[in-house]
């Protein structure tokens, strides 16, 4: 019997994972993953920037954890030699209308205690020459890594505290009994004293496994990007973001500079007919009937109908996704989109139709379920791992204190 079994060889279950050992040297932790590599999914399909935490509301969990997950990352990137360029970010305005909510932003940085610099069109010019905009401002401490090297130093530290990581183990089903919990996977069937799972798009799955109520579906959302050419690679220096819409989610499209030197644009966001089918236009029939048959769906896209139909349609129409980047970034061509990976986000919606912004988190006895991880999640993995701990071991007697002595 483990002490501990983490599900999901994601960033947030190898950090949390991680600081278990931490919290409680000596204990029995396995980790699951039942693909072949950790970070296979989310982890290994994002952006990979440090964000500074310019977005959430001063005082949330999600500022808190972005702004001291970005500390830790860089440390850790630090520590363990991992590729870190700190190459500041750029959100623009393109016109008037934009300014409006470039000013919020601005004021959320200063209540977040997130320093910006503030730029003019000329200004904007003068550092970036190829981007058009009427106002914009500059943060000066958003950096990019590769998070799955990141998730591998983490991984490290589990196995030299003695965790166990168990790759191309599937939990299939769990069961929960009034002193343990019964783990049924593709290889064996193990027992553990508490489960954790951090299993990113599949979240609502194991959730049910364990009896919790389904009032969320994940829902999957296509993060579809386009790579630059070599020769346009010099194009930006600092990562170039709009004003996102405040009511989604998403930051809108945006050029990211890569840590292997690549120049990205995007990623949009478009419903996904197969929670990890990365090449366009795939499709499982079951992933696409439990979205569709969830009331919380429809309600979701009834509220956010013409951006739905926007990113669709400009998911279909390269035309349509260069219009979006040409905004601020008019040097851009069609011959410039050149194929790239996407990456699938695991949005949790409620049934009433609510993307859930904030991270989500659901316990039974003895297990605990993170049901919403969406960006910056990577960037918070170490303060989210963190608080689970806590809630782990605040909600428990000490068991593995009484094993080790
Ligand atoms: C397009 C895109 C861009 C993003 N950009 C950024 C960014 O720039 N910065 C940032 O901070 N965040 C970004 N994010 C968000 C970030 O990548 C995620 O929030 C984070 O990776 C979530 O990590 P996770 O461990 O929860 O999920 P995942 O990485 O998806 O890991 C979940 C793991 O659980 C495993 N699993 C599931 N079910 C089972 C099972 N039954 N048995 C065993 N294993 C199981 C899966 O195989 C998977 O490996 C982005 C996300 C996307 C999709």
């Amino acid at each position: 019997m483990f002490d501990y079994v983490v599900i999901g060889g994601g960033i947030v279950g190898v950090s949390t994972a991680m600081q278990l050992l931490e919290a409680r040297p000596g204990c029995s932790l396995a980790l699951f993953e039942k693909e072949t590599i950790i970070g296979t999914h989310q982890t290994g399909h994002n952006s990979g920037v440090i964000h500074a935490g310019v977005y959430y509301a001063p005082g949330s969990l999600k500022a808190r954890f972005c702004k001291e997950g970005a500390e830790a990352t860089i440390r850790l990137c630090e520590e363990n030699e991992i590729a870190l360029n700190r190459c500041g970010k750029l959100i623009v305005a393109t016109d008037e209308s934009e300014v409006g909510a470039l000013d919020a932003l601005a004021k959320r940085c200063k209540e977040n205690q997130i320093a910006i610099e503030r730029l003019d069109a000329a200004e904007i010019k003068l550092r970036e020459p190829q981007i058009r905009a009427v106002a914009g401002f500059l943060v000066h401490t958003t950096a990019i890594t590769n998070y799955v090297a990141v998730t591998g130093a983490m991984r490290r530290k589990i196995v030299d505290a003695g965790g166990e990581i168990r790759l191309n183990t599937n939990v299939v089903n769990i069961r929960e009994n009034s002193n343990h919990v019964d783990l049924v996977t593709s290889s064996t069937d193990v027992q553990a004293r508490r489960v954790i799972v951090c299993a990113g798009i599949m979240a609502d799955r194991m959730a049910r496994m364990c009896g919790i109520d389904a009032d969320f579906r994940m829902v999957p959302f296509r993060g579809e990007y386009f790579r630059l050419p070599p020769a346009k690679s010099n194009i930006v220096r600092h990562l170039i973001y709009p004003v996102p819409n405040p009511s989604l989610p998403f930051l809108g499209v945006h050029l990211t500079r890569m840590i292997n030197g690549d120049v990205t644009v995007g990623p949009n966001a478009v419903f996904g007919m197969a929670r990890e089918g990365y090449p366009r236009f795939s499709f499982n029939f079951r992933d696409t009937l439990e979205a569709l048959s969830f009331p919380g769906f429809w309600r979701m896209a009834k509220q956010h109908l013409g951006f739905g139909a926007k990113e669709m349609w400009n998911a279909i129409y390269r035309r349509g996704y260069l219009a979006v980047c040409q905004r601020y970034c008019p040097e851009l061509t069609l011959d410039d989109l050149e194929p790239y990976p996407a990456g699938i986000r695991a949005q949790a919606v409620m049934r009433d139709g609510t993307l859930v912004h904030d991270f989500l988190i659901r316990q039974t006895a003895r297990t605990l379920h993170v049901c919403n991880a969406p960006s910056p999640a990577a960037t918070s993995a170490i303060p989210i791992g963190r608080h689970i701990v806590n809630l782990v071991l605040s909600g428990q007697p000490d068991i593995t204190k009484r094993m080790v002595q």
